[in-house]
């Protein structure tokens, strides 16, 4: 049972805390050249990418959005905090007015921030209850369809998982799942789309030698029979191995956070798909998890908090003021900046 008790108690090793910071919490604060410019450029090359996804979107007459995304982050709020023992400072995003369209760069960095910040904690945690455990890379992919047809092909491919997902073979040897929904590949041809899903299996420390060990070939039977075709679909599967200077749990977490749809790749669609593309996803749910990760993971809350990212110990760090910034030519300038009353 996950109690608030255990949650507090994680312990991560020095180099997942290292990843854990990667926002750059300590950045250089001020820009000697021009104090009022935000140092932290992240964020404004963020924005700055949005802009041909916001002529695309008023060119192909979806108006509404193309304003909302222009809007977006205009005005960022940051808490300025000191460490109460070693005194260093750091800027966090505190605040800011995100439009959440499914496509904006913006909020797609700050969902991917916080996806992969509650994956490493879930999977850290898990290890600590289960032990060790091994991951899997899973991709499973069918024919390219028409981009009309996106939605009813997305659709059918979450009826086979769950149908796969069902089975004697799968429910052996798989404790937990994280799917996420990728929809146009790197080759993917004018007028079609190609859904396909990218999935993280967690799976026992014992898999690889076990008799329950599945083949890439068993799979591909699986997943043909699954999905209901006549054709042997294309899939990948790997073990997910630790990489660099990574642990294999935050391998298994970069290998399967950095899919989505590319933002260059669906500015560059042909008006007719792109419509398609916009059309079809609205409403539709990119993210899921399944077995032990379901309660571990919150996916709404990843959905809509696109600045609290929690899990370590605040109540270390003392807000002393705040930080306001706006959007102007191109970058972001300080607007005021507010003090904290200390009582
Ligand atoms: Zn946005």
């Amino acid at each position: 049972m996950i109690t608030p008790e255990v949650k507090n108690n994680i312990q991560f090793s020095e180099k997942c805390q290292a990843y854990l910071t990667f926002e750059n919490e300590y950045v250089k604060l001020y820009d000697k050249k021009n104090p009022r410019k935000l140092a932290e450029q992240k964020h404004a090359k963020k924005k700055l990418l949005n802009s041909d996804l916001i002529i695309k979107l008023e060119k192909c007459g979806f108006d509404d959005y193309s304003s909302k995304v222009e809007f977006c982050a205009s005005n960022l709020v940051f808490s300025i905090q000191e460490h109460i023992e070693t005194k260093d400072l750091r800027r966090r995003l505190k605040d800011a007015n995100f439009c959440k369209f499914r496509f904006c760069a913006t909020c797609n960095w700050r969902r991917n921030l916080n996806l992969t910040r509650e994956l490493l904690n879930a999977f850290t945690l898990l290890e600590q209850i289960k032990g060790e455990v091994k991951y899997l890379f899973l991709t499973l992919t069918m024919k390219n369809r028409p981009s009309s047809e996106l939605k009813k092909a997305v659709g059918e491919l979450n009826k086979a998982f769950e149908r796969m997902s069902k089975t004697k073979a799968f429910k052996s040897v798989v404790m937990g799942y994280f799917k996420a929904v990728e929809i146009i590949g790197s080759k993917t041809k004018s007028g079609e789309v190609h859904p396909h899903l990218h999935i993280l299996l967690i799976v026992p420390k014992s898999y690889f030698k076990s008799r329950y060990y599945l083949s890439h070939s068993k799979w591909v039977e699986m997943w043909k029979k699954a999905l209901k075709v006549d054709y042997t679909p294309v899939l990948d599967v790997r073990p997910i191995k630790p990489k660099r200077n990574l642990l294999a749990l935050q391998s298994a977490v970069l290998e399967v956070a950095k899919y989505s749809v590319k933002h260059t790749k669906l500015v560059g669609l042909s008006d007719k798909d792109f419509k398609n593309v916009i059309n079809q996803t609205k409403n539709m749910r990119f993210y899921s998890t399944g077995g032990i990760l379901r309660e571990m993971i919150n996916l709404a809350k990843i959905e809509e908090e696109l600045v609290i990212l929690d899990g370590e110990k605040e109540e270390l760090w003392r807000e002393i003021y705040e930080e306001i910034y706006n959007w102007e030519n191109g970058d972001y300038f300080l607007e005021r900046i507010n003090v904290v009353d200390d009582e």
